[in-house]
């Protein structure tokens, strides 16, 4: 299958389907510093509690919504964003959570940081534009240089970082602390916080996707309790509910 074992979003991402669609970005500036730094702020984490009962209600829809080769972003998709100081973004109601889950893990000496979240189709055209580019400078033909380039970016509509669910996290500083404590924190914890790995090495044959310890996906926090304990990943569980 053309487009298996791809990654996911790596040093590439991906182009919306619905360019001229209507995603509305409300972006919120914060002037405080946050940048998801050490700056504290008021979250109300505790008041969105774990409710077995809600797992696949509809008001949970859209932090359940699936990205992949076989489902790309809806045409209607719109999101309100939070732009952290680091120039980062993320879903609006996704950013108490993040925020709770950094400030935990810096207060036990973990030291994650940021490297992509939220991405518009410019942004990921460019990126394929670009790895285009590399495979050209190789020697491929246009038709090949775009075939690798695919390899290292989803095709358009089909990355999670189009809903700004998704992260990509890494050591905030390599010297001092290595990525793989960042992430070993992440994928103990990561679930607390309403986060998942979403590409575990494990699925690869159902996600599509290469082992990407770095990618991060907000499903809530029920849900990622119960993908975490049961050992599953974003599909499974989806249809784990939907036959309950
Ligand atoms: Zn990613």
């Amino acid at each position: 299958m053309k487009h298996k074992h791809k990654l996911g979003c790596g040093r590439a991402v991906i182009i919306a389907a619905c360019v001229a669609s209507a995603a509305v970005l409300a972006v919120t500036a914060l002037t405080d510093g946050g940048a998801l730094g050490r700056v504290k702020t008021e979250i109300s984490l505790l008041a969105d509690p774990i409710d077995k009962n809600a797992v696949s209600s509809e008001d949970d829809d859209w932090q359940l919504i699936l990205i992949n080769a076989d489902n790309p972003l809806p045409d209607d998709f719109s999101v309100t964003l939070t732009t952290l100081a680091n120039g980062h973004k993320i879903d609006s109601r996704v950013y108490p959570h993040l925020q709770k889950m950094f400030d935990d893990a810096r207060s036990q000496g973990i030291m994650p940081a940021i490297s992509s979240s939220y991405r518009t189709s410019e942004e990921q055209q460019a990126e394929l534009d670009q790895k285009t580019r590399e495979f050209r400078n190789q020697g491929y033909t246009p038709d090949e240089a775009l075939e690798a380039a695919k390899t290292w970016a989803a095709l358009p509509g089909t990355s999670e970082h189009q809903t700004g669910l998704a992260l990509d996290i890494t050591t905030a500083d390599a010297k001092l602390q290595s990525v793989d404590i960042v992430w070993n924190w992440l994928r103990k914890n990561s679930y607390k916080y309403g986060f998942i790995v979403r590409y575990p090495a494990n699925k690869v044959d159902i996600t599509g996707i290469s082992n990407e310890p770095w990618h991060f996906r907000y499903v809530g926090l029920s849900a990622a309790e119960e993908i975490y304990r049961r050992g599953l990943c974003l599909e499974e569980y989806l249809e784990f509910i939907h036959k309950k």
